[in-house]
């Protein structure tokens, strides 16, 4: 297990946060806000547009800045990794126009409890109110951070996840370039994007708030194209916004800042010049006698008449039958192509992102780590990374934050994991044991976890019904597993308790208090340190969905209820046990629902386990079905 710090609470860092918790590192959040998330909170007009359910392409496609760069963690981690995230942690997404995914409560302040929930159960320390204000190298070696108050943390590693420099009220107040640069980054010149544009020309104030729908948007600069698209635009009181403007700030906001980019609006994309010109003499001839101020109801909203009649030079007041065919094909010209020039870039105080940022060309972009420094890594907006509007932002941060916490470097070998769930009765713990033993692997009796935390509550004389003795009985607790011939050993606090497990009064107490949320999360860190060391199997019913999401093969090992009963009785029937065949079939169907349905840690299938009926196979066949899966997922 790694130390790591992570400087920045927002999408990037709370996410980093929880990738490395389950990844088994001890993981400390610095968030300089009294809350964390709160860029997050204002995302998508409060709805949180998190992520977008397009294809890969399209992902990469979207993104503007080094869309390279972006290649491996997509790869690695892409939207729908995203979304089978957070629906593990329990948030229900949706899909609307656009593939644009949120939260179906289209409350952003769900995915931040979300998050923060999961940074809670695994045991992430969150340091609230807490500045950071420098980063700590040594040899070229980033060894811990400074906070404002002048406490030094030390660690493994560090992750920037700082943001940019918009919105500087939810925090982002580029502290992170600073630290970057202290170290011999290089940061690309930072500048406002997805943005409004302001204009030298002023007339846009006079129709400010007016939207056009289906208009052509054509950015250029001394006649190079640099973005043409149809769609949405808006006036403001300085110039032009809405959804094309905001992505021709992001394709061009470089050449917009060096000045003489024009936009060229077409009122009428879907018709010719030869068509267009048509419909005028048309709508001319209808309303010959009326002045030419009058005669264009048809052809724009009310509000832009002014403005067209105004820029066409011809007199307001002129009649219709007496304007000329140049003049006619001048304002169709201008109908074609309204022109603005653009001033300049609206500002940070209302840009969606920064473009620009640590120079991705010193930043691997396969683990986000430092070329310059060992042990440092970026996620999120920090990096010269962006992409237009849709969830695609949000997805660099997730996408970044996934790959620096997860190729953090491990101070001890990972070991391989196997978790397998399932109902109970479906053979697991027999079956568990028989694959760790084929495998060479170590075979972790989760069950023996709790039964050594109920020695512990047994042996202080703690209340199980008073949360606050088990939480403070939790902490001072310490479970270890050792293995001696090969035989699984349970340790409390140093003391070998593995005869003491057996004794009935451990096992009710065990079955009783591993349903409580405190032991659960106590004994998850135990379990996943176990893992990390050593090769595993572990069963359970949350060992692929919750105690090793990253495990390497998981099977959800499952047999009809009736086989189930039948393997029960006859069991039963060979201890010289009295067994009702309907009675255990009926136990086994309210277990099954009871298991299902509780709230903490529930039965539950995850997504990317195998699920293997064993009704119809013997137990030899299960596990070589189980040995085969592990050898497809390692490539031999
Ligand atoms: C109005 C608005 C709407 C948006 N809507 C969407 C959307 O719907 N979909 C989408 O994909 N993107 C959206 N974005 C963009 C998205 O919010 C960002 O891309 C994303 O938040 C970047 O995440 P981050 O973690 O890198 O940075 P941030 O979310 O900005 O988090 C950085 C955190 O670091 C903290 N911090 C900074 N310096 C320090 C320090 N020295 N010490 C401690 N903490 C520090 C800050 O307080 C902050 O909490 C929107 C942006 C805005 C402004």
């Amino acid at each position: 297990m790694s130390r790591i710090v992570i400087v920045g609470g927002g999408a990037a860092g709370m996410y980093a946060a929880l990738i490395g918790a389950e990844k088994g590192h001890q993981i400390d959040l610095y968030e300089k806000n009294e809350k964390l998330g709160k860029k997050l909170y204002i995302t998508g007009k409060g709805r949180c547009n998190l992520t977008n359910a397009c294809d890969r392409e399209t992902l990469l496609g979207s993104v503007i800045s080094n869309p390279r760069f972006m290649y491996s963690s997509f790869y690695g981690h892409g939207n729908q990794d995203t979304m089978a995230l957070f629906e593990r942690i329990g948030l229900s997404i949706k899909t609307e126009r656009g593939n644009r995914v949120f939260p179906a409560s289209d409350k952003s302040s769900d995915v931040i409890k979300a998050l923060e929930r999961e940074l809670k159960k695994n045991q992430v320390r969150i340091h609230l109110n807490t500045e950071i204000r420098e980063i700590v190298v040594k040899e070229g070696r980033c060894v811990g951070i400074r906070t404002a108050g002048g406490e030094n943390v030390p660690a493994d590693a560090c992750i920037l996840a700082t943001g940019g420099l918009s919105y500087r009220t939810t925090g982002s107040t580029g502290d992170g370039y600073r630290f970057a640069k202290a170290q011999g980054h290089s940061i690309v010149e930072c500048i406002p994007s997805l943005v409004s544009l302001e204009t030298e020309e002023d007339w846009p104030a006079k129709v400010q708030g007016l939207s056009l729908k289906n208009v052509e948007l054509l950015v250029q600069k001394k006649n190079r194209i640099l973005y043409r698209e149809t769609g949405e635009m808006l006036f403001t009181d300085r110039g032009v916004s809405g959804p094309l403007i905001l992505t021709a700030s992001s394709v061009a906001g470089r050449d917009i800042m060096q000045k003489e980019v024009e936009l060229l609006i077409d009122l009428k994309p879907a018709l010719t010049h030869k068509q267009l010109d048509k419909r005028l003499i048309r709508e001319f001839e209808e309303q010959k006698n009326r002045q030419f101020k009058n005669c264009l109801g048809n052809l724009f909203p009310n509000k832009l008449i002014p403005v067209m009649v105004e820029q066409s030079g011809i007199a307001p007041e002129k009649q219709v039958n007496l304007i000329t065919k140049e003049e006619r094909k001048r304002f169709a010209e201008q109908i074609k192509a309204l022109c603005l020039h653009v001033k300049q870039l609206g500002g940070f105080k209302e840009a969606v992102i920064t473009k620009g940022g640590v120079s991705t060309r010193e930043v691997d972009p396969k683990t986000m780590e430092s070329k310059l420094v060992e042990g440092l890594y970026f996620a999120g907006e920090i990096l010269d990374v962006d992409a237009v509007t849709g969830g695609f932002n949000l997805q660099i941060a997730w996408s970044t934050a996934y790959a620096a916490a997860s190729h953090m470097k491990q101070e001890e070998k990972m070991g391989y994991q196997i978790a397998i769930d399932g109902p109970a009765g479906a053979g697991k713990s027999t079956i568990a044991k028989l694959v760790a033993e084929k495998l060479d692997f170590v075979y972790v009796d989760t069950g023996a976890l709790y039964r050594g935390l109920a020695v512990h509550f047994l042996k202080e004389g703690i209340d199980e019904t008073d949360e606050t003795a088990l939480t403070k009985a939790c902490e001072k607790a310490r479970i270890d597993l050792a293995y001696e011939n090969g035989i699984q050993q349970v340790l409390l606090n140093g003391e070998n308790i593995t005869s003491l497990l057996r004794e009935e009064r451990v096992g009710n107490l065990a079955s009783r208090v591993s349903a409580l949320q405190v032991v659960r999360e106590k004994l998850l860190q135990t379990q996943r340190e176990i893992a990390q060391k050593k090769n595993v199997v572990m069963d359970g019913r949350d060992i692929g969905t919750c105690v090793l999401p990253e495990a390497g093969v998981k099977i959800f090992l499952t047999a009809s209820v009736e086989t189930r009963a039948k393997r029960r009785y006859e069991q039963l029937t060979r201890e010289g046990k009295q067994a009702d065949l309907k009675k255990i079939e009926a136990d086994i169907q309210e277990r099954d629902h009871r298991d299902s349905h509780r709230e903490i840690a529930p039965l539950k299938q995850a997504k990317d386990a195998v699920l293997l009926d064993s009704s119809d196979l013997t137990i030899p066949q299960v596990v070589e079905r189980i040995i085969r899966e592990k050898e497809n997922a390692s490539g031999n």
